[in-house]
C-alpha cells in the first residue's frame, strides 16, 4: 500500500483537497498526489464572488467592489461594500498549496505520473499510470472528463476564451470597477463578450469570451482583443504580461460516474462548474472541505458522501437559463444587463455562487423577462424531472 489517500490532480481540486484534508487534522493519513504535469506555472486566474472563507484567501491579488456590464444600449454599474469580486493568480494558489504540502511529512506530490485508470484490489484500489501502480484504501479523481455525446435533451456548452493580461503605455484603466462582461463585441449569432478586470492604472486582465459553440484558433480571440484595446479603449500600444486560455463546461449533462466505489469525483469532474456560468473555485473549496472533515471524522475506509453538485432548484434554474439562452442568444446582453441592474449587488452574489437563498433565486427570475422564462421552464420541466430520477 502505497497511501491511504490518493489524489488524482494537483489542480485546482486536487490541491484543494490535500490542503483541507490537512487543516481537517489528517496528520496521521499518508496522502499521494499524481499529476501528469512537471511544474505548476500561472495557467489559468480564478476569479470568484466573496462569501465563503477558504485557506487560499492569501493568495487572493485583487478585489473589487465594483463592476459593471455593457451592452450597446448602455452601461449598468454596482457595487457593495460588504461583497467583492476577488482574484487568485493560478502561480500565487499553487505557491500557497504547496508550500503547505511541503511542510507536511505525510504528504508526498509525484509528478510527471499520468493516471490512465483504476483497479480494485484486496484492501482498496489501485490508480495504474503509465509508470506503476499506486494502491491506497481510498482515491479522489480529478483527472478533467472527456466529454461523450450530449444525451437528448441536454445542452453541453463550452465557455472557451484566451485572456492576456496587458500593460498599457498610460493610464487607461479605472482599477475600482471591474467589468464583467462587455456585450459590444458581439457582432455574429454566437454569445460574445469581453471580460477586463483592471489590476492598476495601465494593466488588465482582458478575456474573450464565447459562451457555446467550439473552440476558435488562438489567432481570432487575439485579433479581437487587440481590436478592443485600440477602438473600444483606445489603447493603440501595449506589451502582452500574461496569457491564458480555458475552456470550461457549461453543461446539464450528469458528470461521469466514479471509477470504483473506492474513487470520489472532485473538481469539474464532479460537475463543480456551475452550468449557468462555468465557476467552479468556490464550489470546489466547498466540496474539498465536506469531503475532507468526512474523511477526518468517518476514516477513510466508510464510502464517501454523494452529493448533487448543486441545488437541485439551482440545477434547474440553470437548465432554464441555457435553454433560453440557447435559443435566443441575440437576448444574452439585454438578460444580463436586466439582471445587474435589478437584482441587488448580495442576493446576486450569492445567486452566481450556487443559486443563494429562494428569495434570492426569486429575486433574479424577477428580474429577467417573464413569459419566454415561463415556458422555457414548463418546456425543461420533463428534462429536469428525468435528471432527478436519475440520481435519486
Ligand atoms: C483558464 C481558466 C480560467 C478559469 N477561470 C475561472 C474563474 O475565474 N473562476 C472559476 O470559478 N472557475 C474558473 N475556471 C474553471 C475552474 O475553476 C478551473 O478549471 C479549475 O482549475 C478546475 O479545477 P480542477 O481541479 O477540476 O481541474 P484542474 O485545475 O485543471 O486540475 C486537474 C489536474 O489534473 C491533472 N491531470 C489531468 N489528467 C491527468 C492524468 N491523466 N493523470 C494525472 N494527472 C492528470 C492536470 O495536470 C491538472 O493539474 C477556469 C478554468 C480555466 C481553464
Amino acid at each position: 500500500m502505497d497511501a491511504d489517500v490518493l489524489i488524482i490532480g494537483a489542480g485546482c481540486a486536487g490541491l484543494s483537497l490535500a490542503v483541507h484534508l490537512l487543516d481537517a487534522g489528517a496528520s496521521d493519513l499518508e496522502i499521494v498526489l499524481l499529476d501528469r504535469r512537471d511544474t505548476h506555472a500561472r495557467d489559468r486566474t480564478w476569479c470568484y464572488w466573496s462569501g465563503l472563507e477558504h485557506p487560499f484567501e492569501g493568495a487572493v491579488s485583487h478585489s473589487w467592489h465594483r463592476w459593471k456590464v455593457i451592452t450597446s444600449a448602455g452601461e449598468v454599474e454596482r457595487g457593495s461594500r460588504s461583497v467583492a469580486y476577488r482574484c487568485i493568480p493560478a502561480d500565487a494558489f499553487y505557491d500557497l498549496a504547496l508550500e503547505r504540502l511541503e511542510r507536511s511529512p505525510n504528504v508526498r506530490l509525484v509528478r510527471e505520473a499520468s493516471v490512465e485508470g483504476f483497479r480494485d484490489t484486496d484492501s482498496g484500489v489501485a490508480a495504474v499510470t503509465d509508470d506503476g501502480e499506486f494502491e491506497a484504501r481510498r482515491a479522489f479523481d480529478s483527472r478533467p472528463p472527456i466529454p461523450g455525446p450530449v444525451p437528448a435533451g441536454e445542452i453541453h456548452w463550452l465557455q472557451h476564451f484566451v485572456g492576456l493580461e496587458i500593460e498599457a503605455d498610460r493610464p487607461v484603466f479605472d482599477p475600482s470597477v471591474a467589468t464583467l462582461m462587455d456585450f459590444r463585441v458581439m457582432e455574429g449569432p454566437d454569445i460574445r463578450f469581453m471580460y477586463v478586470l483592471p489590476l492598476d492604472e495601465r494593466t488588465a486582465l482582458v478575456e474573450d469570451t464565447f459562451f457555446g459553440g467550439a473552440p476558435r484558433p488562438e489567432s481570432e480571440y487575439l485579433e479581437s482583443i487587440a481590436g478592443y484595446l485600440e477602438e473600444r479603449l483606445g489603447i493603440g500600444s501595449w506589451s502582452e504580461r500574461h496569457r491564458e486560455r480555458g475552456a470550461i463546461p457549461m453543461s446539464t449533462v450528469p458528470p461521469p460516474v466514479s471509477a470504483s466505489p473506492r474513487v470520489t469525483n472532485i473538481g469539474v469532474r464532479a460537475g463543480l462548474a456551475r452550468p449557468a456560468t462555468g465557476y467552479a473555485f468556490l464550489a470546489i473549496q466547498r466540496h474539498s472541505r465536506r469531503l475532507a472533515v468526512y474523511t477526518v471524522r468517518a476514516g477513510v475506509d466508510r464510502p464517501m458522501p454523494r452529493g448533487r453538485p448543486y441545488p437541485r432548484a439551482t440545477a434547474f434554474l440553470d437548465r432554464v437559463f441555457l435553454s433560453y439562452l440557447e435559443r435566443r442568444p441575440q437576448r444574452a446582453p439585454e438578460m444580463f444587463r436586466d439582471m445587474f441592474e435589478r437584482v441587488a449587488p448580495e442576493p446576486m452574489a450569492r445567486f452566481l455562487f450556487d443559486g443563494g437563498t429562494p428569495s434570492d433565486k426569486v429575486a433574479v427570475m424577477r428580474s429577467l423577462p417573464a413569459s419566454p422564462l415561463v415556458g422555457q421552464a414548463l418546456r425543461d420541466l420533463g428534462p429536469a424531472l428525468r435528471d432527478t430520477l436519475r440520481r435519486t
